[in-house]
């Protein structure tokens, strides 16, 4: 499927050959029993990256986002997080299905949101009401356009989180993405949180693995309920391999996808059947379209010139670049825009 252009996620890339070559070589044993080389040694570069204590590596972000839920919560309890965010919206409920807790939802600018908002919907200590335990931001927020928060939004949510004794979870299955633009480190970030999850097979390009990163008991805690979602992997170590790889090759790399997604953006805000765009800040277009042009329509033109790319609600469309997204076909994309028609 080579002349297809795949603009769904940043999911969709193939291993390098470096990548595979990576894997080729690694040295694997039995995770489970904790004896998996190069599992180890990727847990341990990314707990020292973050500058925190222990981290574990799972199947995906939904795992990891799961785990730390249900590692900071009882039943009962009430998680804060913005309306937009994929704990919420795309992990099939799991909050209720594995940690039995409710979820309040803040209304962000775009997924991101503020200290003053939190405050405002920490539950009062009434029988009647659940017990808010838990504070997940999402940074880049995927379904709010890929947007990052400013390190000083970061740490007045982690401020107040302290001062009300709420743990501060952060899904930072895009971190990079944002690290990249915002100016921040990863140690920066290891300081405000009780638990970061990180994606490797988003941006960075690895085809499989997430990493929960905290304190050694928290990580404890969660190498239990990993096991019992089943998420024990054996010889995991060949996957390892693709994500150490991937944070010492690929993260530079994610400033080009960047450019991509403002180069088409730009192109975006002058086409006829657009209605707006929220504006590029990393890897993620999202766009509405106008009267001019129905979303059904316009993803089947594009589809027919080799395109793909997929609705994300009534009239509005996203796009992500990524590793596999070529100069060529950016030129591509650009001139099959321009030229489509109602
Ligand atoms: C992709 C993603 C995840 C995790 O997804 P998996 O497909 O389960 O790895 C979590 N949070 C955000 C914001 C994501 O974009």
């Amino acid at each position: 499927m080579d002349n297809i252009i795949d603009l769904r996620s940043d999911t969709v890339t193939k291993p390098t050959k470096g990548m595979l070559e990576a894997m080729l070589q690694a040295k694997v044993g039995d995770d489970v029993f904790n004896e998996d080389p190069t599992v180890i040694a990727l847990e341990k570069k990314v707990s020292e990256m973050f500058e925190m204590e222990a981290a574990l590596f799972c199947p995906s972000g939904t795992m990891t986002n799961q785990i730390a839920i249900k590692a900071h919560t009882q039943p009962l309890d009430e998680v804060i997080c913005d309306k937009l965010s994929h704990i919420y919206q795309y992990e099939t409920g799991g909050f209720a299905f594995n940690s039995q807790v409710s979820i309040k939802l803040l209304d962000g600018d775009n997924g991101i949101i503020n200290a003053a908002q939190v405050e405002a919907a920490i539950q009062p200590d009434y029988d009647w009401l659940p017990n808010t335990s838990l504070v997940v931001i999402e940074n880049t927020c995927n379904k709010g356009g890929g947007g990052y928060y400013s390190l000083d939004q970061i740490v007045s949510i982690s401020q107040k989180c302290k001062e009300h004794k709420l743990k501060f979870h952060l899904d930072g299955a895009r971190i990079f993405n944002a690290i990249i633009e915002a100016g921040y480190t990863t140690k920066d970030l290891g300081k405000q949180f009780d638990s970061i999850s990180i994606c490797l097979s988003k941006g960075l390009g690895a085809p499989v693995g997430s990493l929960l990163i905290g304190k050694k008991d928290f990580i404890k805690k969660a190498r239990k309920i990993r096991k019992v979602l089943g998420g024990g992997m054996r010889q995991a170590g060949i996957l390892a391999a693709a994500g150490v790889y991937a944070l010492e090759n690929h993260i530079e790399l994610l400033r080009a996808d960047h450019q991509k997604a403002r180069k088409i953006g730009a192109v975006l805000e002058q086409l006829p059947y657009i209605e707006s765009v929220i504006p590029v800040r990393s890897n993620i277009v999202i766009f509405k379209l106008n009267g001019l042009m129905k979303d059904i329509d316009f993803l089947n033109k594009l589809e027919k010139a080799r395109i793909k790319a997929v609705q994300f609600g009534p009239q509005t469309i996203r796009f992500v670049t990524h590793l596999d997204f070529t100069d060529e076909m950016l030129e591509q994309t650009i001139k099959i825009l321009k030229e489509t028609r109602n």
